[in-house]
């Protein structure tokens, strides 16, 4: 295996820096030195990875030799970060042994060094493992999260779903029984962000028509300023749409399906194969379905809807592994505009002044 590929952060949150500088591979001999100082140093930082504190360096090592034996028996894939000679993380993959599981890898030992965090390294390096899983014809990936440690967030933007909670999982590396979240994901055999070149300053541009539209909907109609731009696969926009429930006394006329109706009728196609959806807010589950059936390729979404977001905010609709098909999502494109819009929308109802 001789992947050595860049870092690429598609999961930073925005204003993260970047981590392109980073290079991901598979773990050497070389690399158990590195491995176990930052083995310890997690510990030490209470990390849940299975061992308590305090770590003997030499019991880190001993680990580390033995992973890399079930590396060499392929059991295992450890990959590690680097930049400059200094090891930033570390994961590895379980392949699991059973017979009836040789489609199923267990996330584990996903560890990221302090002065690393918060770059986008840890979700590049999961992506690396997702990777690795699929060359060896692991679709399902399952791993257990501390929930004191705030990952489950960190899997969640990444696609995972949660199974579910179980107390008392496990002692903290300095005392005290935690509870864990089983986590898993369903890799899709195709590879979405290579099937699908991103432009961000088209979208920002498509992002500004958008909010076009939902300023036209508050000035012109008093409606909940939302809107949405349809963009077919040729480049091409083939529907507008704003919020028209209160005009059209319809509980379903949200920008999303306006502009969804008014790009089938352009295409004479009820499949809008290929195209790109713009809207300024996360999208709701009645709309995140219909992308669905719409066969629409991809959503870009401004603000993210606490209430009833149904692109990870509050439903995963448009994640379900379930669907046949496959909208890839991308929020907070002027997110903080759009979201402006809105509050401003609600206080001006209220008699309050914008912020
Ligand atoms: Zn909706």
């Amino acid at each position: 295996m001789a992947e050595q590929i860049s870092a690429v952060p598609a999961s930073a949150a925005p204003g993260e820096a970047p981590a392109s500088a980073a290079r991901i591979g598979p773990a050497s001999p070389a690399d158990i030195e590195a491995l176990s100082a930052l083995l310890v140093e997690t510990v030490a930082n209470n990390g849940s990875v299975g061992f308590m504190h305090p770590l003997p360096l030499d019991e880190a090592r001993a680990f580390w030799r033995g992973a890399l034996e079930a590396v060499a028996r392929g059991e295992r894939v450890v990959l590690c970060a680097w930049q400059d000679g200094q090891l930033l993380a570390t994961g590895s993959l379980a392949l699991v042994q059973a017979p009836s599981q040789p489609h199923r890898a267990e996330l584990t030992k996903v560890m990221t060094a302090p002065a690393a965090r918060g770059r986008g390294v840890g979700a590049a390096l999961v992506q690396a493992l997702e990777q690795a899983a699929r060359e060896r014809g692991r679709r399902l990936l399952t791993l257990d999260a501390s929930l004191i440690e705030g990952a489950t967030a960190f899997y969640r933007r990444l696609g995972y779903h949660t199974a579910g909670d179980i107390p008392e999982y496990a002692y903290k590396p300095l005392g005290g029984l935690g509870a864990t979240r089983i986590l898993w994901k369903l890799l899709d055999a195709r590879e979405p962000a290579r099937t699908l070149p991103v432009d961000p300053a088209a979208d920002e541009r498509y992002m500004r028509q958008a909010l076009a539209l939902a300023e036209r909907a508050e000035k012109e109609y008093d409606e909940i300023p939302v809107g949405a731009v349809v963009v077919s696969a040729g480049g091409e926009v083939i529907g507008e749409g704003w919020n028209h429930n209160i005009a059209d006394h319809d509980p379903s006329a949200h920008a999303e399906i306006m502009a969804l109706r008014q790009a089938g009728r352009a295409l004479a196609n009820h499949r809008l194969v290929g195209a790109t959806l713009y809207v300024t807010l996360e999208p709701c589950a009645m709309c995140a379905m219909a992308l669905v059936h719409a066969r629409v390729a991809r959503v870009v979404y401004g603000a993210a809807d606490p209430k009833t977001g149904a692109c990870g905010s509050v439903f995963d609709v448009i994640g379900d592994p379930r669907h046949n098909h496959r909208v890839l999502v991308q929020g907070g494109v002027l997110g903080e505009e759009a979201g402006r819009r809105l509050t401003n929308y609600f206080r001006a109802k209220r008699g309050k002044p914008p912020v």
